[in-house]
């Protein structure tokens, strides 16, 4: 018998009916014969209320107590669910991701899993019975503390369970019928992708299409388990995410699609003296405080000459510490400002086939000009080009790309089932 390794997201879970039907749709599964272990994510957007429930009982919660209240959200859901498979007649067993064998490190809110010993999960299959398990989170092996994945982490957990068990595949159940070229949310003429490689996947997570997160795709392409993402919502095929197998002569779109991220800010440092090692120093404070930079540009500075500005993009929620460290240099190093701007958007265009297709740039730009939009900021990688612009005008700038590179599915919306897209 097969193992089916199974994931649904809390757009799927959002109340009582839509758990009644997960429930049966895990049955299904365990129906056609399989071993059946499901990972699920918290009820609906229960995540971000819990952490607004924090946010108004302290400005700065310490990061153990944080997780410790956010895996409740995955606890809630797990239990509800194999509740709900027992009224279907099923014998089904919840684990947290501590019991489940999920060790991480020992980093609150962004832990990485190192090892899943899945003896009970085992035991509970021998048993007949359906594993629920909770995503999201695992146990540190250093502090034995509860820790969290970083957001959207559930799809790394089953990737995990899926690796750790041997299943040939990991089914990711969402609100919409797989990875599109755009968010469908912000493009509705956004096409479905039969099949993304890996590479590209991840590149599309890492820059912010949160269908799949990308630590999940980064453990899929090391273990090479191929996901399936589609929509708990339909019968309908998804995107499957795996390499081309050897010899397939499948032709390769140039472009895989256009990802969006609103969850970075730009901070300028203005007048930094043009001589050897200060950008080192301003560097160097940046990444004692821990934060992990996107983009870096440096020019001239309009403030004098000899001087030159420096800035770069990084995580939102960075902002307020990044700021501090950088003022506490201000003095040391002679800057002359720093300006802060957390109304911009990134949008990247990904495709293997950039590599050997000159041109992609400037079609690219020249969309987004088309549009009015002015570019801010420019990186590229090799399969990538993104650009930072005004965040209120990321939409009409996604839609303009994503025409100019004859993205629009030829007919049909694509839809969205569920979700706040929160
Ligand atoms: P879940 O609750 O199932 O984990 P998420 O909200 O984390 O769902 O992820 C699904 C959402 O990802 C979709 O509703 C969609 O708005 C968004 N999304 C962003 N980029 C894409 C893309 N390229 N293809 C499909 N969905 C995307
Ligand atoms: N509940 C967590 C979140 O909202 C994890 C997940 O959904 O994957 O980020
Ligand atoms: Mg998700």
């Amino acid at each position: 018998m097969g193992i089916v390794v199974q994931k649904y997201g809390g757009s799927s879970l959002a109340d009582a009916a839509s758990i009644k039907r997960v429930a049966r749709r895990i049955t299904e599964a365990k129906k056609a014969g399989n071993d059946v272990v499901v990972a699920v994510s918290a009820m609906g957007d229960s995540t971000d209320e819990l952490l607004e429930l924090a946010e108004g009982v302290s400005p700065l919660p310490p990061a153990r107590e944080l997780d410790m209240l956010l895996t409740a959200g995955e606890r809630i859901s797990m239990a509800l669910v194999a509740m709900a498979i027992s009224d279907l007649g099923f014998t089904a067993r919840s684990f947290t991701g501590s019991q489940a064998g999920v060790i991480t490190d020992s980093v609150h809110g962004k832990a990485k899993i190192i090892d899943v010993t899945p003896g009970r999960i085992r035991d509970a299959i021998a048993d007949g019975h359906i594993v629920i398990v909770a995503g999201f989170q695992g146990v540190s092996q250093d502090t034995k503390e509860i820790t969290t994945l970083g957001r959207g982490g559930t799809d790394t957990t089953a990737v995990a369970l899926a690796a750790a068990l041997g299943a040939d595949v990991c089914e990711i159940y969402t609100d919409v019928d797989g990875v599109f070229t755009a968010d469908p949310r912000i493009v509705r003429s956004a096409r479905k992708l039969d099949r993304v490689s890996y590479e590209e996947m991840l590149e599309l997570a890492a820059c912010g299409a949160k269908i799949l997160h990308l630590r999940c795709v980064e453990y899929a392409r090391r273990y090479t388990i191929p996901i399936h993402v589609r929509s708990s919502f339909s019968h309908k095929e998804g995107t499957w995410v795996m390499d081309p197998a050897e010899g397939d002569t499948m032709e390769q779109a140039i472009i895989a699609g256009i990802a969006h991220d609103r969850s970075e800010a730009k901070i300028t440092v203005v007048g930094v003296p043009d001589k050897v090692g200060y950008a080192a120093r301003i560097f160097e404070a940046l990444a004692a405080a821990q934060i992990n930079l996107d983009m870096i540009v440096q020019n001239i500075s309009a403030a004098a000459t000899s001087l030159t500005d420096i800035s770069f993009t990084l995580p939102r929620t960075d902002g307020a510490t990044a700021m501090k460290a950088l003022d506490a240099l201000k003095d040391e190093i002679g800057l002359a400002s720093l300006m802060y701007d957390d109304k911009i958007g990134k949008i990247s265009l990904i495709g293997a086939g950039m590599r050997s297709h000159p041109g992609i740039s400037a079609k690219f730009f020249s969309a987004i000009a088309a549009a009015g939009v002015n570019i801010e900021m420019i990186s590229t990688s090799e399969i990538r080009i993104s650009v930072v612009v005004d965040e209120a005008q990321v939409d009409a700038a996604v839609a303009a790309a994503h025409t100019a590179f004859d993205l629009d599915a030829d007919e049909g919306e694509a839809v969205v089932y569920g979700g706040s897209g929160r």
